[in-house]
């Protein structure tokens, strides 16, 4: 594999992407933040005009392991105001995705993603690497609160059954992956004979880690930018994500 071509027009990107898919026997698909922003879904860890007049620290601060456990209610300011768009809708790759699903070609979702979109357009089989904000668990008892909850408390959010500290299933930095989600990652994309990467530079730890794992026949990279797998890729869609699944 390797050595394909690079398309800039999104809707001959979208015409060559359904004709390897029809081709394909077994498609995985592994996602990045742009998979999200696509769907005007802001980079919760880039830092605007607006951020400086609310936050004191820089997001990689805020979404460490020792913040939460320091600065929780801080933290909760930047979780709710950050990380919880609620009325965020899947866009066409979200959809596209689920509909190949349905259809038996694509055997799962990876995604470095934590909004839930991918389930919310109907997608079953999805590892979320970084976790969730739709789960949030008491770290007492194990209750498990959904994402609108946490939007009607105000503070730190404490467990209505037991009162403990209600944390978001949500890796943060500092903390480790989980294994589970690891295996079950590695092992989807070892048995798929076609890998699509969207929305993402690879160069966050376990991206660039887990597409080794790849052994099928058909590498395509779907991002607006370069990343460094380009050139192992044998199609590279340097267009929009959203366009690109518009098929
Ligand atoms: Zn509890």
């Amino acid at each position: 594999m390797g050595g394909g071509r690079t398309i800039t027009d999104p809707q001959q990107a979208a015409q060559e992407l359904s004709r390897r898919i029809d081709r394909a026997k077994s498609v995985v698909f592994f996602g990045g933040a742009g998979v999200s922003t696509a769907s005007g879904i802001p980079d919760f860890r880039s830092e605007d005009g607006l951020y400086h007049q609310k936050f004191k620290y820089p997001p990689e601060t805020m979404l460490g392991h020792d913040f939460f456990m320091t600065h929780t209610e801080e933290f909760y300011d930047f979780y709710r105001n950050r990380m919880i768009a609620l009325d965020a809708k899947p866009n066409q790759a979200h959809l596209k995705l689920a509909q190949l699903e349905e259809q038996g070609k694509l055997t799962a979702v990876v995604t470095q993603n934590i909004d839930g979109l991918h389930q919310k357009a109907g997608s079953k089989r999805v590892y979320e690497l970084h976790g969730s904000v739709h789960r949030n668990i008491c770290q007492k008892c194990g209750a498990v609160y959904s994402a609108e909850w946490i939007m009607g408390t105000e503070g730190v959010p404490h467990c209505e059954k037991c009162g403990g500290l209600v944390k978001p299933d949500v890796v943060l930095y500092g903390e480790s992956l989980d294994e589970g989600t690891l295996i079950g990652a590695a092992k989807a994309i070892a048995s798929c004979d076609m890998l699509i990467i969207g929305g993402t530079s690879l160069v966050v730890y376990p991206a660039a880690g887990l597409v080794q794992y790849f052994n099928g026949s058909d590498l395509v990279i779907v991002n607006k930018q370069p990343t460094p797998q380009d050139s192992a890729a044998d199609l590279v869609c340097a267009c929009d994500i959203a366009k690109a699944f518009d098929f």
